[in-house]
């Protein structure tokens, strides 16, 4: 799954004696190959790579690829790793998507020091650019409507024909292009070509437009400007004035190389940066695209971009995820040139697998039903000595409150229980987790038939750590003592859109699952999580992973988020 050979072509004349290099050349991928034959090559002396979002939504997990991916190489190969906004199109540009983006940015990992760049602090340079490029007669201000251009373009199959302006003079261009800038006409009324070839097979290669008349207020720059770069004439000359050595994107971008390449050509810059394209990573049954994800916020179907059952990455971090997951999680999907969606099963086995001995293992009870042990003191409270992580001793113990009334999870006790269920029932004896054997011996309900109260008796020879060897027992259930039981708020999450009839209905509209939330208002914690501070985690034994909700959580009134459960669907190869 790293890559599927694409890029290799050149790489095919360049034979490694040494085996062991053999095996190393195998294991990169396909960008990594294509940057060390560069570096051999001379071309470059390491990798400058660049993340350039556009300021127009927050990042996705998508986005956390990149970032990884760029900053992975510029490290990997002693270069350096740019943050840059490709903020050239103000229409939909706003200062909070900066900031959060910046945030998100580092906490994912992408190190981008003091190299914080906007594409729109060259405005300049790539005015100058179009002029030279019309000085060059290779570009030309036309004054075809929007839908003239269409049709002048031709299709896939047939070429396109030459605008009547086409032909216009570089004096004439020049003076135009210079009124254009100067405001003298109106929106959308003239436009700068670049002078290309209308029957190219290519049809971004058709007489792209490079500058359009656009009177729009700028986050950066202001009404200083009144007409603004397309992308694909933009971006090559933020590459280049940064000295990016390879400029690295998504495969939609594949058809547009050919003009990236004209445009660094044809402005001569010495050391042109090269791009390479990979495929994007798509998740199953997730929604990863910006315009989705910002419906679903403007609609208030979610609470925020940060809603943890969103992937934008502020989402990732409130539900409980770590950078160190997400970088394992790129690392399992590795770089590839096809495209493929990957399952989100495989997340949550990396965030499973970084806490698992990282994160004390409590006790929580999320649907409460009160035992009383009739046989214990009344008054009598014992502390308990637990492990903090059964599989980490480094991480210590601590002492756990147990008493005569504890709550313990709904679930845990049946009144008529299936065959082989082992946990309370009339009759039945099971280990409470840490502490004492107790014998379920009555049960009460209410008018409902609802258990209010489940009565048992212990056993003061089975403690825990006592060494008890008399007798086993087939279950063991959790337990948090009532009198110092910590209330808190838990939030479990589903898939956000219904996972068995997809991500989208016939009409595009999203295909909603009315359960992605439950909401648990009475849990109750074992005290030694009182206190827990936004983003911290734990285990709560036999229900998974669950993190402080940054939003919500309150001194007094904790609320947790599920991150994951403890059952995996997924196995690495
Ligand atoms: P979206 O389509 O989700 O709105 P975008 O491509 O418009 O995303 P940009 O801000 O333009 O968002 O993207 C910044 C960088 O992130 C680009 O280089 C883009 O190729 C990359 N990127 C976006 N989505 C993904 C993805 N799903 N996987 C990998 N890289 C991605
Ligand atoms: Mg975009």
């Amino acid at each position: 799954m790293d890559n599927d050979g694409k890029g290799l072509e050149d790489l095919s004349m360049h034979k490694e004696t040494d085996m062991q290099s053999d095996k190393e050349t195998a294991s990169k991928n396909f960008i990594e190959q294509i940057i060390e034959t560069d570096i051999r090559e001379g071309n470059c002396t390491g990798a400058i790579t660049r993340f350039p979002p556009e300021p127009n939504g927050y990042l996705h997990i998508g986005h956390a690829k990149s970032i990884l991916l760029n900053y992975g190489l510029a490290k990997k190969y002693g270069g350096k790793f740019n943050l840059r906004f490709d903020d050239t199109n103000p229409t939909k540009e706003k200062t909070e998507f900066v900031e959060s983006i910046i945030e998100d940015v580092k906490w994912v990992g992408g190190d981008f020091e003091d190299r914080l760049f906007f594409a729109s602090d060259y405005f300049g340079q790539m005015y100058e650019g179009a002029v030279k490029l019309i000085k060059k007669g290779k570009a030309y201000v036309c004054d075809l409507t929007p839908d003239e251009i269409r049709e002048y373009r031709g299709t896939l199959t047939e070429p396109g024909k030459n605008s009547p302006y086409r032909d216009r003079t570089m004096e004439e261009n020049l003076a135009l292009f210079e009124g254009m800038k100067n405001g003298e006409y109106p929106d959308g009324s003239k436009v700068l070509r670049a002078k290309i070839d209308m029957a190219s097979p290519n049809i971004n290669m058709r007489d792209p437009i490079i500058y359009r008349i656009a009177r729009m207020t700028h986050h950066n720059t202001g009404d200083k400007w009144c007409i603004y770069p397309m992308y694909d004439f933009a971006h090559p000359i933020e590459d280049a004035i940064e000295g990016i050595t390879h400029s690295i994107c998504t495969l939609e971008f594949e058809d547009h190389r050919p003009l990236y390449d004209w445009v660094v050509r044809e402005l001569e810059y010495a050391n042109p940066p090269k791009q390479i394209e990979f495929a994007k990573l798509y998740l199953t049954n997730v929604i990863t695209g910006k315009r989705y994800i910002k419906k679903l916020v403007e609609d208030g179907i979610v609470d925020g971009w940060d809603d943890p059952r969103l992937v934008s990455i502020s989402a990732l971090r409130r539900r409980g995820f770590t950078p160190e997951s997400i970088k394992t999680f790129m690392d399992l999907c590795g770089v590839s040139k096809s495209q493929s969606s990957v399952d989100y099963s495989m997340l949550e086995y990396c965030i499973r697998e970084d806490l698992k001995l990282k994160r004390p293992r409590v006790m929580a009870v999320l649907d409460p039903v009160k035992l009383i042990i009739t046989n214990y003191p009344k008054e009598q409270i014992e502390y308990m000595d637990v492990p903090n992580n059964q599989e980490n001793e480094a991480m210590g113990a601590r002492k756990v409150p147990f008493g005569r009334e504890l709550y313990i999870d709904r679930q845990d006790f049946m009144i008529e229980p299936p065959k082989k269920y082992f946990r309370l029932y009339p009759g039945n004896e099971v280990r409470l987790m840490h502490a004492y054997f107790v014998t379920c011996t009555d049960y009460v309900t209410d008018e409902d038939g609802r258990v209010t109260e489940i009565h048992c008796t212990y056993d003061p020879e089975t403690k825990s750590g006592s060494g008890f060897a008399g007798r086993k027992v087939k279950g063991t259930i959790h337990w948090v003592a009532a009198s110092a039981a910590e209330k808190a708020e838990i939030r479990l999450y589903e898939n956000i859109v219904d996972e068995e009839k997809g991500v989208y209905n016939e009409d595009g509209s999203l295909n909603l699952n009315p359960n992605s939330i439950t909401v648990l208002k009475n849990c109750y914690l074992e005290p030694s999580v009182k206190g827990a501070k936004a983003y911290e985690s734990f285990q709560f034994l036999r229900h998974g992973y669950f993190c402080v909700d940054s939003k919500d959580s309150k001194e007094g009134h904790l609320v947790f988020n599920r991150i994951v459960s403890l059952k995996s669907s997924y196995k690495p190869d």
